[in-house]
């Protein structure tokens, strides 16, 4: 545990009890839309794991209204902080800070749209890119991260002609995953756009600015240049499996992940024999058209044919065979549809996973718990054979819990005054014998920022866990499991 901020002595009338508050409504429970909408975007809950009122008060599903006029930026130029941009983008980089400001006057645990931290210093590791898409327009964008009943931030927004204009300093925790652990480890970039029209509004200037930051920001936390470090909104796990189905699915199957990774200098490449056990998925994106739907509507309707950064999951080899379903999306066990907003049987461009079996043109991976069968189409690419890391439940465990955080234990909070955080698994789970691939141990930490001025006891301070957490590919998300629960392989 560090403290990083005096503590203001004074005396404590808000009780942490008194701010629990009912959970997000099972009407939210429809998969989210993209970017803005975000609802409780701080990813905050309380103790238990309830999502607090305020912060998950967000602006609901859709395409953001127009909040007020956007930021005058000649004026903001001249009193804003130089924004941390690579040499090359100096000129196109502009810093349009967020708000930070307390919301309810008499609760000083009610304010927006981000967090103080002094990363890594304070003991909190950078280790993650997070892409979102905006939903609506630049100027728009602005306004919302401005409000601070927003209670949604993000490090960047880019613009179609490549601008970027920063409003969080990349040592603060922007609002923007919909996960607090997430948020704590990671810097978010928004880029103007619509997930439906991403084969149009995510423009080359846009890529080339966006891949140039993350390359220059990766360089400077020392941040992997793979799928399980430099992730879409799709890919952030939920952090309690109540959150699960609301979480947002941006920037969609439009983003060019191949394009993407490609201008960070770090293609993805094969780099094993043919038949390995693990693959990494590889289609390549212009050839790459599978049927995706758009539900927002009734009746859904089918996009037109374009490149996508994903292959489809069925419960078997063979073409006719359903979709993978997911048991948050669809509680009634239906399978997988091809609507837009539904990941319940997509794996994403980059994503590696352990094979489970082959047969034929199929491969078969093990992803969510099932196997997801996915097939190579005639003279063309589905994915690649891979080396890696995975892990397995130990041997006699028939099953282990899969966690949306890497929570510290209860143990690691003792002495100090931040409220335990309680360490709850998500509604999946993994059999025993399949295995998932793993990019290492993630940081057991939990940073607590409850009030705008730091005047709780331990407020803004990060206490650190023993327990051991392995971060894995489990489905299109992330997912993390206890050590103490699996054993790691080479493949
Ligand atoms: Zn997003």
């Amino acid at each position: 545990m560090k403290q990083i901020y005096l503590k203001i002595l004074a005396i404590v009338t808000i009780t942490l009890g008194s701010m629990a508050a009912p959970i997000v409504s099972a009407a939210n429970s429809s998969p989210g839309s993209g970017g803005l909408a975000d609802y409780n975007a701080s990813g905050k809950t309380t103790a238990d794991g309830t999502p607090l009122t305020h912060w998950a008060a967000g602006r609901g599903a859709g395409p953001v209204a127009t909040l007020k006029s956007a930021p005058d930026l000649t004026a903001l130029a001249a009193t804003t902080p130089e924004p941390e941009c690579p040499l090359e983008l100096k000129r196109k980089c502009h810093f349009v800070p967020a708000a930070y400001q307390q919301v309810d006057p008499n609760d000083s645990s009610n304010y927006g749209n981000y967090d103080l931290a002094e990363r890594p210093s304070n003991g909190l590791k950078v280790n993650s890119v997070v892409i979102h898409d905006t939903e609506g327009s630049l100027a728009d964008t602005l306004a919302h991260f401005q409000d601070p009943t927003a209670y949604v931030s993000a490090h960047y927004v880019i613009d179609a002609d490549g601008s970027i204009y920063q409003m969080v300093a990349t040592k603060n925790v922007a609002w923007h995953a919909g996960n607090w652990y997430v948020n704590q480890h990671s810097i978010g970039i928004e880029h103007v756009g619509h997930a439906v029209q991403g084969q149009t509004e995510y423009t080359p200037q846009m890529y080339r600015s966006s891949a140039l930051l993350t390359k220059w920001l990766a360089s400077k936390y020392s941040i992997p240049l793979d799928r399980q470090h430099i992730l879409g909104h799709d890919n952030v796990p939920a952090p309690i499996a109540g959150l699960v189905a609301g979480m947002h699915w941006d920037p969609g199957p439009y983003w060019n992940w191949q394009r993407y990774f490609n201008l960070l200098g770090a293609p993805i490449v094969p780099t094993a024999g043919p038949n390995s056990s693990f693959v990494t998925i590889a289609p390549t994106f212009s050839s790459n058209q599978p049927v995706v739907t758009d539900c927002s509507t009734s009746p859904c309707v089918t996009l037109p044919s374009q490149g996508a950064n994903f292959v489809y999951l069925r419960t078997a080899p063979s073409d006719s065979a359903p979709l993978l379903s997911d048991p948050a999306l669809h509680t009634d066990g239906a399978p997988g549809t091809t609507d837009i907003k539904d990941w319940s049987a997509t794996a994403d461009y980059g994503q590696q996973f352990a094979v489970a079996a082959r047969q034929q043109d199929w491969t078969g991976i093990w992803f969510g718990g099932q196997i997801g069968w996915f097939k190579k189409p005639q003279g063309h690419l589905a994915s690649y054979p891979t080396r890696g890391q995975s892990i397995t439940p130990k041997t006699g465990l028939s099953s282990i819990p899969v966690y949306g955080r890497a929570y510290p234990e209860a143990g690691a909070y003792s002495g100090g005054a931040v409220p335990v955080q309680s360490v709850v698994p998500l509604q999946y789970t993994i059999p025993g014998g399949q295995s998932y691939a793993t990019s290492g141990l993630a940081p057991t930490d939990y940073y607590y920022a409850w009030t705008i001025d730091a005047h709780l006891p331990d407020d803004h301070t990060v206490v650190i866990g023993q327990d051991k957490y392995y971060q894995i590919q489990f489905n299109q998300r992330l997912a993390y499991v206890k050590a103490s629960d699996v054993v790691v392989d080479a493949h």
